[in-house]
């Protein structure tokens, strides 16, 4: 059988990406949707042919918990939200994919795993990179290179106002919404955890945009095996999103590396392998069908509360050392 699933929050990513992904997913289905706005769920709902009986309002839990229909939450609200839903859902008796970043400090996700484990359910977050065949594939190119000797990348783009990612309350800034995904791919080619940051922030005078949030910050990783990771992150620059492994025998290219769309991947190696063309999918399916599979029959989850917690940690010591200047051991 299919998982099903509640839909919590049905903003920009919710309606133009995970609704329409249950379409090529194989074992994901949208079951309910939870939201603040009765209109646009109706609406929706008739869309995906989710029934008229399984819309909820924000404080509906209790109600979802006899829906024997729905096995799992996905929380897609504003981050400031996701500690809070993500432990409602689970005292529902439910499991929960929380989008990323887990939330908006590490306390926060230390209580949503504590709650999982109170209640027995699975918790996942939503890094769908750890899904995508081509950031996979550079995974297995890097590991055949002699060693990685540094990692460098850029997540950027340009947000307008309004958008949650503005908004300091609704746990916005450009570190755990774009800049995430360096650090937790880095962990992907590493498998090891930063020991200290480095940071630097720029918020140009007179944009109204960067009031709450800074509008760009740059960072250093230092990892136990002496590899430093030097990256980027931007809410005001074109969109620019890649990673550049280098080892001792080649240098593993991305570019698009986090897009949902278009990664190219590129390797400079010494004794010339190059990769074939890969097979694009959309990452949202392969990502709930996973963790469909994991509360249908069992298994570990691939990207857990866990790692959502020591991504959390990297982004509060990226803020402290961008804030005080200084170096912050992790
Ligand atoms: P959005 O602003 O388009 O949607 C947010 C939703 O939350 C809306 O439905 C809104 O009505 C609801 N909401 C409830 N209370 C709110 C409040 N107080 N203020 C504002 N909105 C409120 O945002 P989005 O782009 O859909 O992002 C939602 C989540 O998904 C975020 O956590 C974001 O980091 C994550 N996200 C992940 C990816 C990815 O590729 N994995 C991409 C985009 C967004």
């Amino acid at each position: 059988r299919k998982a099903g699933y509640a839909i919590v929050g049905l903003g920009k990513l919710s309606v133009e990406e995970i609704l329409p992904a249950f379409g090529s997913a194989r074992r994901s289905r949208a079951a309910a949707l939870i939201s603040g706005h009765p209109d646009k769920a109706r609406q929706l709902a008739q869309v995906y042919g989710v029934a008229p009986g399984s819309l909820y309002g924000y404080d509906d839990y209790r109600r979802l918990r006899d829906d024997k229909d729905v096995d799992i939450v996905y929380i897609v609200l504003p981050n400031s939200m996701h500690a809070d839903h993500t432990i409602r859902a689970l005292e529902a008796g439910k499991h929960v994919l929380c989008e990323k970043p887990m939330a908006t400090t590490p306390a926060e996700c230390e209580r949503m795993i504590a709650a999982a484990k109170a209640a027995n359910r699975k918790l996942m977050i939503a890094y769908r990179i750890h899904f995508e065949p081509h950031n996979l594939r550079a995974v297995e190119a890097a590991k055949g290179m002699g060693g990685i000797r540094s990692f460098a990348s850029t997540n950027a783009q340009t947000t307008t106002a309004p958008n949650i990612r503005l908004s300091k309350a609704l746990g916005g800034g450009p570190v755990g919404d774009t800049g995430v995904y360096s650090f937790n791919t880095a962990r992907m080619f590493l498998n090891e955890e930063p020991v200290e940051v480095t940071a630097r922030e720029w918020r140009p005078a007179g944009d109204p945009r960067f009031r709450e949030v800074p509008a760009s910050v740059s960072y250093t990783l230092r990892y136990p095996s002496g590899v430093v990771a030097h990256c980027d992150t931007s809410f005001n620059a074109a969109e620019s999103r890649f990673y550049r492994v280098t080892c001792a025998d080649g240098v593993v290219h991305m570019d698009s590396a986090f897009s949902y769309h278009g990664q190219q991947l590129r390797l400079t190696a010494k004794d010339g392998t190059q990769i074939p063309r890969i097979r694009a999918i959309d990452q949202f399916a392969a990502e709930m069908d996973h963790f469909s599979d994991v509360v249908l029959d069992g298994g570990t989850v691939r990207t857990p509360g866990e790692m959502g917690l020591a991504d959390q940690r990297i982004i509060a010591a990226i803020g402290e050392a961008a804030r005080t200047g200084r170096p912050v051991r992790l």
